[in-house]
């Protein structure tokens, strides 16, 4: 990525309410967004309906600020890249399944597993897309006809064996192997709803993201991103992993289901942001 001004983002799916472990990881991403004197975008990632409510989209506007965080753009401010609610941003995402379909990169799927379903939401620690055992993979790549859009899952087929690599800003050199450490994974369900994978992607792109900083739990999840740049014909961002957080009490890693540790429960406990930040 040239030396482009810093724009950096923060992208939580409103599934739940916010936690220490999202505060720490969008902590790093504001700080650095600081350090480059550059910009910090808010895009609410809403298009899992069936697990995004709205109470929760309303929820994080108001925990984000209250803990101390402010950034530039957002569906509360508005800015040159809008909308920012990812559920309104279809076109573009239907345009890059079109592209992708054009440039034969993905194939339609019928087979119905759990991964499709979880397809929509980033693959967090035990919702990894499992090898896809290439049961609908036509034997040479190539474009398919126009899809009848309902019926069939849209997936993109990696180069099996390529070796993928990249600089993370965090972690040094990461590289995964296409085929090995992850299969032929969904962009697009049979119910009209764009994959986690692709609408990040295009989104990122969109927005003129240049540094993408989440959690380690998406690293994978990154080298399937690289794949989609490439495809779209689109320059890939710098990314950077940041370490999960576990709940000290049990040593399990954060997640929105550990309500003790909202933002929402520790404000309400009287809890002071700026301790909470201590030695971040
Ligand atoms: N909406 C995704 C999540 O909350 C964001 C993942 C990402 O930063 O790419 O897990």
């Amino acid at each position: 990525m040239p030396d482009l001004p810093y724009r950096g983002r923060l992208a939580p799916s409103p599934t739940g309410y916010l936690h220490l472990g999202h505060a720490r990881t969008f902590w790093t991403a504001r700080q650095r967004a600081l350090a480059a004197g550059g910009q910090l975008i808010l895009r609410v990632e809403d298009i899992d309906t069936a697990r995004c409510k709205p109470a929760f989209t309303a929820a994080l506007y108001e925990d984000l600020r209250w803990f101390g965080f402010a950034w530039e753009e957002g569906p509360d401010l508005g800015g040159p890249c809008a909308p920012y609610l990812q559920s309104e941003r279809r076109s573009l995402h239907l345009a890059a399944l079109e592209r992708l379909r054009a440039g034969g990169f993905i194939y339609p799927c019928r087979c119905s597993r759990r991964d499709v379903v979880l397809a929509a939401g980033a693959p967090h620690p035990g919702e990894e897309e499992p090898l896809y055992p290439g049961t609908c993979r036509p034997a040479q790549p190539g474009l398919v006809a126009p899809p009848d859009m309902s019926g069939v899952h849209w997936r993109f087929r990696v180069p099996p064996g390529e070796r993928i690599s990249f600089i993370d800003g965090a972690l040094g050199e990461q590289s995964a192997v296409a085929g090995v450490d992850f299969g032929d994974f969904v962009v697009w369900r049979r119910d009209g709803v764009p994959a986690y994978q692709l609408a990040v992607t295009v989104d990122d792109a969109a927005m003129g993201i240049t540094e993408v900083v989440r959690g380690e739990d998406l690293l994978l999840s990154t080298f399937r991103q690289l794949l989609l740049y490439r495809a779209l014909g689109a320059e890939a961002p710098r990314f950077y992993h940041t370490p999960l957080v576990n709940d000290p009490a049990t040593g399990m890693r954060l997640a929105k289901r550990h309500a003790a540790l909202s933002l929402r429960q520790l404000r309400e406990n009287g809890a002071d942001p700026a301790e909470l930040r201590r030695g971040w």
